[in-house]
């Protein structure tokens, strides 16, 4: 028996064998749609939860801790389809909800790091996979080649359809291609898996912009249905004076003539207004064009900004600054080239809808500072109209618009979102395509649940640093423009990198029907995530409430592990002298309703 709440050696030794048999000889699979496990899903892998393609962090995370990058390149595309690209510029927004990185809790995993690690270190063997579907028969023509379309073609290819994507530009990819930078973003890996999608399968008709060269009726007509996804092209404008002047550019103008090898002339001094990631961008790119001060104006503050700390962090580093709490009212000039901009201060005033927050202009604080040239970036808005006057019916939450057969995708029914968010709405509209064409729901996500033998990493992981991205140096991004910034990981960084996830993913058990209320358990947890409980609520959508705690022995009904404050650390399962702590793998797929 135990002493002092410890095993002797061979009682460890035999329980260890124990849990090892029972584990092997005994390993369950099971799939569940109980609302249940989509709840406990939904709140045990936050980093999977906030990934708007749902994309399976945790279990791609432990497949490059066993240096199974093809794996966990291919776990990764099955649910975002661009894993090389998004591992360099997705918005992160899994990163923001890592359990690591909460209070007490340390830093947020480099998730998108990882990402980028399993594209880059996999095989040059490495064979995509995909469960294809048999012909259909139908043809659905896709308006738009950015992540969106794409996403909706790879998808409508699976199932078996043949999708037609028409691109009004000379070559695909939308903001991928013309928007982000070659520094952020290499050209010949976007191509790579770009035609990864276009060899399921997928016809690519580019230049051929649907409103001039092809009308959306006749789309209609000749295809059995139709995807818009023509994202947002539509600049937002500054509305003040002197935005015609010489040396003043939009945004996505500057970068698309940046991304298309010309050199907008932009002086030494450039003034950026804007805060996402066009106007990071644009600024970045004006560096490297020669100018030796820009900055960027914003009406809000940093943190703000909708773009990741990285960048944030380089473009601190390749010396540009930020002016928060500002608002320009008019651009000045001289011989019709731009003199400067006279600005209003702001302050930041509560609001009772998201984001919570606006910037009110303060009277009476104008002041004017000099600069060479302007670069607007305030965003873009979806044109309804490039596509067909006769467009109706966009609906933020649905796929289907206002004309039969015709569904909408990716930015240009959401405005200007990210990268994931098009692809994971790319992804949705293609199985609203399908639904409609064959009257059948043939993919279905599920939670499958696995027994699993161990607790798979010791605590002291969960003291590693964040490992830093590699990147050039400074005289290096100045000599060649287009050259990568960040280089990625190398094996062992990406194994440390990988050691520092939770695996929450991981669902950790007690059987109350063997438990002793021993609590050895509560005595060793490192967090607030054992309890004594005195009820569990159930919601009404049949996912689990809050525990409703007790301190009162005689009100316990379970000693119950709160997954949601669990961090895998596996000491009450090692301790339990009753050997009644359980670990189940818990993962979201989507089954193919043919299996
Ligand atoms: C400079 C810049 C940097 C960005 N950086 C990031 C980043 O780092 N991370 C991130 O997550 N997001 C970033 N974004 C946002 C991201 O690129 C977009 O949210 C995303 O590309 C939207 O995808 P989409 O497919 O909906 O639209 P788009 O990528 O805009 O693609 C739409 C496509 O439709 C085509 N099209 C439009 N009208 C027609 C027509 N009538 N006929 C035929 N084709 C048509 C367009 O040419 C385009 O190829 C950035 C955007 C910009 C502009
Ligand atoms: S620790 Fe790992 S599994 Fe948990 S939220 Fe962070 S990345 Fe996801
Ligand atoms: S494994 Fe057990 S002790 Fe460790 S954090 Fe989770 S519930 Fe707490
Ligand atoms: S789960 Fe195990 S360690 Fe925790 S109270 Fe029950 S018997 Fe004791």
């Amino acid at each position: 028996m135990k002493k002092n709440g410890l095993y002797s050696k061979e009682e460890k030794i035999f329980q260890d064998k124990n849990k090892l048999y029972r584990a092997h000889s005994v390993k369950q699979i099971a799939y569940s749609t109980d609302p249940r496990d989509f709840g406990q899903v939904a709140k045990s892998i936050p980093c999977q939860e906030a990934c708007p393609a749902r994309t399976n962090i945790p279990g791609y995370i432990r497949c490059i801790n066993e240096k199974r990058y093809g794996r966990a390149y291919e776990l990764n595309r099955g649910a975002n389809i661009m894993p090389g690209v998004l591992g360099r510029i997705c918005s992160r927004p899994c990163e923001t909800a890592c359990r690591h990185g909460a209070p007490d809790n340390g830093v947020s995993v480099g998730i998108c790091h990882l990402k980028r690690a399993c594209a880059d270190l996999k095989s040059p063997m490495h064979r995509i996979i995909e469960g294809l579907y048999a012909p259909t028969g139908k043809s659905v023509a896709v308006v738009g080649s950015g992540p969106a379309g794409l996403a909706a073609a790879h998808d409508l290819a699976i199932l078996g359809h043949r999708p037609v994507i028409f691109e009004s530009m000379e070559k695909p990819g939308g903001m991928l291609m013309y928007g982000i930078p070659e520094f952020r973003l290499p050209r010949d890996l976007l191509m790579t898996e770009i035609n990864n999608i276009l060899r399921l399968g997928v016809e690519l008709k580019t230049s051929q912009a649907v409103g001039t060269h092809i009308t959306l009726e006749t789309l209609t007509q000749e295809f059995d249905a139709v995807v818009v996804a023509a994202g947002c092209t539509k600049p937002r404008v500054l509305e003040v004076d002197g935005e015609d002047l010489e040396n003043v550019y939009n945004g996505l103008e500057f970068m698309k003539a940046v991304n298309a090898g010309e050199t907008p002339v932009v002086g030494n001094t450039v003034a950026v207004i804007g805060a996402g990631f066009t106007a990071v961008d644009c600024a970045r790119s004006a560096i490297r064009l020669g100018a030796q001060q820009v900055a960027m104006h914003i009406r809000k503050t940093m943190d703000d900004m909708r773009i990741d700390e990285t960048e944030k962090h380089e473009a601190r580093f390749e010396g540009i600054g930020v002016e928060s709490l500002v608002q320009p009212v008019k651009i000045l000039g001289e011989n019709g080239k731009v003199t400067g901009i006279q600005f209003v201060r702001t302050r930041i005033e509560k609001t009772g809808t998201p984001p919570f927050k606006k910037s009110v202009p303060i009277a009476d604080s104008e002041f004017f500072i000099p600069c060479d040239s302007v670069i607007a970036a305030l965003g873009q808005a979806p044109d309804v109209h490039d596509v067909s006057d006769a467009f109706t019916g966009l609906d933020k939450d649905s796929p289907a618009t206002g004309v039969k057969g015709v569904f909408a995708a990716g930015d240009f029914v959401t405005g200007s979102t990210d990268v994931i968010s098009a692809i994971a709405g790319g992804r949705r509209t293609a199985l609203a395509v399908d639904l409609y064409l064959t009257d059948m729901e043939r993919k279905k996500t599920v939670v499958r649940l696995e027994s699993h033998a161990t607790t798979d990493r010791p605590r002291s992981y969960d003291f590693i640093d964040r490992v830093p991205m590699n990147t050039i140096a400074m005289d290096q991004r100045l000599a060649d423009h287009t050259k990568e910034v960040e280089t990625g990981f190398d094996p062992d960084q990406a194994l440390e990198e990988s050691q520092r996830c939770y695996l929450c993913n991981l669902k950790y058990e007690i059987d109350p029907l063997r438990c002793i209320y021993c609590s050895a358990c509560i005595d060793v947890a490192p967090k607030d995530c054992i309890k004594m409980v005195e009820t569990i609520p159930v919601n009404a959508d049949g996912t689990y409430g809050r525990y409703v705690q007790t301190g009162q022995w005689n009100q316990v009904v379970s000693i119950t592990i709160d997954n949601e404050a669990c961090i895998r650390c596996g000491q009450c399962y090692d301790v339990c002298p009753m050997d009644c702590i359980s670990v189940t793998k818990t993962e979201l797929i989507q089954m193919d309703m043919d299996e």
